[in-house]
């Protein structure tokens, strides 16, 4: 059974996609959950090491589905060929290893409609990217799986122009908008931390002044939004 999280991340590959890739895939249980659900859908598995890789080729063997997922080893996005694909997920990775990876591949992006993102931590490299390249940011989902807290941003490239503010970046400019319990809970925690840090910095002597006021300026933006 696929985790809740890879579930909702599933969710937001169209079905009318023909052909996506899955960067990162580990042990293509995306791909194969998604070709399992969509008989139409074709995917590219892109792993960088072996064993993951071996794992993803035993997985896409064990489902008989070899003749609809390719499993391919290389790094980021030099697994697929030009225009070979028309969504890319990349999950379970931090936001700036996934920043990077589309950074590195920007090539690649031209025939591309969705993006489907996970990011562990640091969303906020992902919305920067999102401005930087013309992508709106359509969906974003923030969820709890056994402690953990995760990110989901979709984008789709734009011909708008786009433009977000610096606490949009910072919390997400449709989880602001939704609010859940989960969002209320991360944030609440990452204020505490920072309200720390921030004693701890007014107190020390070689304080970098840019820094503390980025900080309380986010703890200020957390705290109009969870009181
Ligand atoms: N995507 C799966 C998920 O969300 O459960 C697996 C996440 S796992 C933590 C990250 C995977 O990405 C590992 O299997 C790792 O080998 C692979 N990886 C890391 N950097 C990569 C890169 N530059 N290109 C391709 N794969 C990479």
């Amino acid at each position: 059974k696929l985790s809740k999280r890879l579930e909702k991340v599933a969710g937001y590959v169209p079905p009318e996609t023909n052909v996506f890739a899955d960067i990162g895939s580990d042990h293509a249980y995306l791909p194969c959950y998604v070709c399992l659900t969509h008989s139409s859908v074709k995917a590219i598995a892109g792993e960088v090491n072996v064993g993951p890789l071996e794992a993803a080729i035993n997985q896409v063997k064990k489902y008989d589905l070899s003749n609809r997922i390719d499993v391919r080893l290389g790094n980021g996005l030099e697994v697929i060929n030009p225009g070979e694909v028309d969504c890319i997920v990349i999950a379970g990775m931090g936001g700036t290893l996934i920043t990077s990876i589309l950074e590195n591949g920007l090539s690649k992006l031209s025939s591309i409609k969705r993006l489907v993102l996970q990011p562990n931590i640091d969303a906020q490299s992902i919305r920067e990217f999102a401005v930087k390249h013309q992508y709106e940011i359509i969906e974003e989902e923030i969820l709890d799986e056994d402690g953990y807290i995760y990110e989901i941003l979709v984008l789709e490239s734009s011909s708008k122009t786009i433009h977000y503010s610096s606490k949009e970046l910072y919390l997400g400019p449709i989880l602001l908008q939704t609010k859940g319990e989960v969002f209320i809970r991360k944030w609440s925690g990452v204020l505490h931390k920072k309200e720390r840090i921030i004693q701890q910095m007014k107190q020390s002597s070689n304080v970098q002044a840019s820094k503390l006021n980025e900080f309380i300026q986010q703890t200020q933006w957390i705290k109009e939004e969870i009181s």
